[in-house]
């Protein structure tokens, strides 16, 4: 069985390697993103591995259904790149849900401590024998106020990581749990009350630029917007503008909009022709790492094997409990009672 793999790197391919050889599956790597130029790299493929910046439109996805390919396997839990409403009854999607909900969360809170200790701005200084501390005055986290959107795997273990730190925690979430201790408030209180603000709900059209000139408006001045989760939940030029006009304090950005022309890849020594991205790096409060959250060993390995068992058990059985079509979530209408496949 072929396995097609796109925006493959170096460091995807050890484990899948590991896992994809043990269940005897051939697996081709290309460096290349899926998208409508290089489907046909996916003729006589069985299934096709992707990424999150892999382009999976409609249009895609009626070449790989065209070819003959079975299975569209996310290495990435979130799936906003495939058109699911599409591929519905024509290729079926699995994606991995938790592969470690830890690196991200932890993610999260390096980036909030790098942020609010300025050790970005000393690790440069001192490389430099620069031992000056002038301008690197932080402040507590202790007793601090944290918004926390989106309660699910990742917002509960960065809730746990904050509540260890005795911040103050206050979440919203569109399905918040009952019996979780979770202090939940509407989405404009949060806003209101926060002095950090941390993402991580999916990227949905009604979570697409959930932080905006309106919402940024209701914030506390200096507040610290953290976001590993989707880059499209904030509006960048807001969020640029707000840091111009020192409403935010500081942002922690692991995603961006517009990242998918850009993360993954060496741009030293080139000309970035994305200004407001340029910008915000530019700005001594704002710091970028490039959607690696989720990049530790540990989340490497479960992806690699989670996405081979996903393949083999469809093949096998013809469903996988990892499958996910556009009804999933929406409990009425989910569509894997009884028969456990979403078409
Ligand atoms: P999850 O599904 O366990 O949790 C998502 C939560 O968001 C759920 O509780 C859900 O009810 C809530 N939600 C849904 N719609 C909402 C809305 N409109 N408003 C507020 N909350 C809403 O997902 P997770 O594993 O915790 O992952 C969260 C996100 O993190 C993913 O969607 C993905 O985009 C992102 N992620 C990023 C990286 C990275 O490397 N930066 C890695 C993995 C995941």
């Amino acid at each position: 069985m072929k396995i097609v793999f796109f925006d493959t790197k170096q460091y995807d391919m050890p484990a899948f390697e590991k896992f994809g050889e043990k269940a005897g599956l051939t697996l081709k790597f290309y460096e290349t993103k899926l998208n409508i130029d290089t489907a046909e790299l996916c003729k006589g493929a069985y299934a096709v591995c992707v990424f999150v910046n892999d382009d999976v439109n409609a249009e895609v996805i009626d070449k790989l259904s065209e070819y003959g390919v079975k299975l569209i396997a996310l290495r990435c839990a979130g799936y906003n790149n495939v058109d699911i409403k599409h591929a519905y009854k024509k290729i079926h999607v699995v994606h991995v849900p938790a592969y470690s909900p830890y690196a991200v969360a932890e993610h999260a809170m390096a980036l909030l401590l790098t942020s609010v200790r300025r050790i970005h701005k000393a690790y440069n200084r001192t490389k430099d024998f620069n031992f000056s501390l002038s301008g690197l005055t932080g402040f507590d986290l202790h007793g601090k106020t944290i918004g926390v959107i989106g309660t699910g795997k990742i917002g509960r273990i960065f809730i746990d990581i904050c509540r260890g730190f005795k911040m103050n925690v206050i979440a919203y979430d569109k399905f918040p749990i009952d019996g979780s201790g979770i202090e939940y408030v509407s989405l404009n209180e949060l806003f209101e009350k926060s002095d950090i603000i941390s993402l991580h709900c999916p990227l949905t059209e009604e979570t697409q630029h959930l932080i905006n000139e309106n919402s940024i408006e209701r914030m506390k001045k200096g507040v610290i917007i953290v976001n590993t989760s989707r880059g499209a939940l904030i509006d960048a030029e807001a969020l640029l503008a707000g840091i111009k006009a020192r409403k935010i304090g500081a942002a922690c950005l692991d995603v961006y909009e517009e990242e998918s022309d850009v993360f993954f890849r060496d741009f030293s020594g080139h000309i970035v022709s994305d200004d407001t991205l340029a910008r915000l790096i530019s700005m001594p409060n704002v710091i970028v790492t490039s959607h690696q959250a989720f990049l530790t060993e540990e989340a490497l390995e479960n992806i690699a094997e989670t996405t081979v068992k996903n393949i083999v058990e469809f093949s096998e059985n013809g469903f996988s409990e990892n499958e996910l079509c556009y009804h999933c979530g929406n409990i009425e209408h989910c569509r894997k009672d009884g028969r456990k496949k979403c078409f």
